[in-house]
């Protein structure tokens, strides 16, 4: 339990590094900019009698309205009927020293199946909104009764920086909302009227209002004045696609070993779900196994997750392991996206590539894994050098990671960052992380 404990710990590290830097002192003006999606001629997704450019249109200014209750300076990055280019939008961010952007868009797809709510945060880690977005997703998903399909990052065909425009072109952090899709009917209904704009509307606010500490379940007692600007803008190029990914295909969750009182269940339900968990079919039976260890792909996907980084982005590139099998195929696009990103290297034995997928992991491993990860998002800024000056002193088992050297500079790395810390005095580098000590880790992130 003592290393659950610590696991936790460690993911509340994790975490606590993508707080965004919101202005929390009081008496800061806090500054927001919405971007409601599309606009004049462009009239963004159709579908079911709807166009996106309204329903983005009614959705931001509800928002606009809820946030302002509450003291938030907010500006449009448009005028109604207008159509802006994704920079100039995102130049009023930094024109009115915007604590964040926030696009308010609505998705649709081929078919009417397709379902819920995404939002997205950039890929670079000095512009990371993980919290926001989460927040964010969190509250419309409850609110609105949608399906969740994730906090994602989506990187562009430069492979280095954001797929979004209105993201890749903000100077600061930027967020982009999904509402529901528009080609599903069903999606659709719940902002089919002006009450159900109000609620997304509203819901996203609150969002917005919680990564300021602010308190929204009370109604703020007297009237707060902001400033109301709006930005006009005439520029008109750039533009977002709405495009989706595939949905995780639904099986049944029937292990042999699994049972309702184990303290993991709960985590192995939502971690399921996400399609993130394979079991072992043995003798005619599903076993989950969770006091094995956790494999190379398991962490690798944590790792992924945790990044933010959307793994059906790399299902165009080609890497071939000597010992990649069918029944690894599911995972076949994190494994491909770890390879890309160096994250996993795999093993050269006899000029030949092996991935080893299903092998364990120790402690050490897996967190030099999450370090190289962290360094290579770090690595479009000057991150500085300054981490290798990190002992290991704290840990009472120092001793044990000098002795691995391929381990030491990205410990330090994490240490220096305040992703781990050694508050149990013990780092114990070489054991073996559990199967169910993963799953609880990819439920919670
Ligand atoms: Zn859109």
């Amino acid at each position: 339990m003592r290393r659950i404990c610590y696991f936790v710990l460690c993911l509340i590290m994790i975490l606590n590094c993508f707080i965004p830097a919101f202005a929390v002192e009081t008496g800061l003006r806090k500054v927001v900019v919405l971007d409601p999606g599309h606009g004049g001629d462009d009239p963004g997704a159709e579908g079911n009698g709807f166009f996106e450019k309204d329903l983005n249109w009614d959705i931001t200014n509800f928002c606009k309205a809820e946030l302002e209750k509450f003291g938030i300076t907010v500006f449009l990055s448009r005028e109604e009927g207008e159509n802006p280019s994704l920079s100039a939008r995102a130049k009023v961010a930094k024109e009115k020293d915007a604590d964040v952007l926030v696009s308010i868009h609505n998705n649709s797809f081929t078919n009417n199946t397709a379902k819920g709510t995404e939002v997205y945060h950039s890929v670079k880690s000095s512009k990371r909104f993980y919290n926001l977005a989460e927040d964010v997703l969190d509250n419309f998903v409850s609110d609105m009764g949608t399906t969740s399909r994730g906090v994602k990052t989506r990187y562009g065909s430069s492979g280095t920086d954001d797929y979004y425009g209105i993201i890749r072109n903000c100077d600061r952090p930027a967020i982009l909302v999904e509402c529901v899709f528009i080609s599903n009917p069903n999606d659709v209904s719940k902002i089919a009227d002006a009450k159900g704009r109000e609620k997304a509307g509203k819901a996203i606010a609150h969002g917005i209002l919680e990564q300021y500490g602010i308190d929204w379940t009370i109604e703020p007692t007297s009237e707060i004045t902001t400033e109301t600007t709006k930005e006009t803008t005439t520029e008109t190029t750039g533009e977002i696609t709405d495009e989706i990914t595939e949905e995780n295909i639904a099986k049944e969750m029937t292990f042999e070993d699994l049972t309702t009182e184990n303290w993991y269940y709960p985590y192995v339900q939502k971690v399921f779900e996400k399609g993130l968990i394979k079991g072992y079919f043995e003798n005619g039976k599903w076993l989950l196994k969770p006091e094995n260890n956790a494999t190379r792909i398991e962490s690798v996907i944590f790792v992924l997750k945790h990044l933010g980084i959307n793994e059906k982005d790399f299902s165009e590139f080609e890497v071939s392991f000597e010992d990649f099998s069918e029944n690894q195929k599911w995972a076949e696009n994190y494994i491909k996206a770890a390879y890309k990103l160096g994250i996993m290297k795999g093993e050269m034995r006899d000029d030949k590539l092996y991935l080893n997928g299903d092998k364990g992991i120790t402690r050490g491993e897996f967190f030099a894994m999450m370090a190289r990860a962290l360094m290579i998002s770090d690595n479009d800024e000057s991150y500085d050098e300054s981490y290798k000056e990190i002992d290991f002193s704290k840990f009472s088992d120092k001793e044990e990671m000098k002795k691995l050297p391929w381990f030491e500079s990205e410990f330090k790395y994490l240490i220096y960052n305040n992703i781990v810390e050694g508050s149990d005095g013990r780092f114990e580098p070489n054991n073996n992380i559990k199967r169910c000590e993963i799953i609880k880790m990819l439920a919670v992130s």
